[in-house]
């Protein structure tokens, strides 16, 4: 579950990227995220991990308020919550099966842990067979499938997809859609920043759209709009 009640968002430079926001994302869901460059797709994001500190209001994952985490307990929100960007931030000296068995070493899990579930996530994007092979030995789309894969191998209830499809072409980015739509299918929650119009408005998802810091639209079943 994903609230924000009330966030306003004003950076040290005086610029308000956010006002008044209201939000709430139900388990499960899958919302999409549009709005103009600048509009504060991204600021809102940031303040979801906690990169940024809101100004006023509260924000609630998982039934926790993050404004008020202590510093030792980011970590664990951050595993609640897997990340995929635009330019998919691998490691270019590990390969694919390193890249997300990275993922759980960081968070000390077990090695039998990670021997059994590295595979799991791997074979649900569709990548078993490229276990071996390092990132520039492979096209985008894979790329951002390992990207995918390392963002769920933790069993993140939440996951953000920030532009996944920006640096794809059009076939490509549909294949991204349909393993983020599977993840979903699965049970977790789907936040997804695009520009993508075509691809916003044929999957008749919930639409939230931002402008100039507010909320200008939220539709369940919406379009990208203008
Ligand atoms: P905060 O208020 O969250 O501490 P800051 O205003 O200190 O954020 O800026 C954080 C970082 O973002 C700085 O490295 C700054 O250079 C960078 N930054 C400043 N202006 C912009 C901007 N318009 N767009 C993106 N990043 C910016
Ligand atoms: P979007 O992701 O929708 O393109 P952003 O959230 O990146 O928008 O930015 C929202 C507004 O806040 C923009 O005007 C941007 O320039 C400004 N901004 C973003 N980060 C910072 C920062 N660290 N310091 C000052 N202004 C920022």
């Amino acid at each position: 579950m994903i609230e924000l009640v009330n966030v306003s968002k004003t950076f040290s430079d005086g610029h308000r990227a956010l006002s008044n926001i209201n939000i709430k994302i139900d388990n499960g869901e899958f919302v999409f995220l549009v709005g103009p460059s600048g509009a504060g797709k991204s600021t809102l994001i940031k303040l979801l991990l906690k990169e940024t500190e809101a100004d006023q209001g509260k924000i609630l994952i998982n039934d926790k308020d993050v404004t008020r985490l202590k510093r030792k307990e980011i970590p664990f929100l951050r595993r609640s919550i897997g990340v995929v960007f635009q330019d998919f931030r691998l490691l270019q000296e590990k390969t694919v099966y390193e890249n997300v068995a990275f993922a759980m070493e960081v968070i000390e899990a077990p090695a039998k842990d990670i021997r059994r579930q590295v595979p799991i996530v791997l074979s649900l994007v569709g990548l078993s067979k490229k276990s071996n092979l390092y990132p520039s030995q492979l096209s985008g789309g894979e790329q951002q499938r390992v990207s995918l894969a390392r963002a769920m191998v933790n069993g993140p209830s939440i996951l953000i997809a920030d532009e996944p499809t920006g640096n794809l072409d059009p076939d490509t980015s549909w294949e991204i859609m349909k393993s983020i739509n599977e993840i979903n299918r699965r049970g977790t929650t789907i936040l997804m920043a695009t520009h993508a119009k075509e691809i916003v408005n044929a999957m008749k998802k919930r639409v939230i759209a931002i402008e100039e810091g507010t909320i200008a639209r939220d539709d369940m079943k919406g379009g990208y709009g203008i």
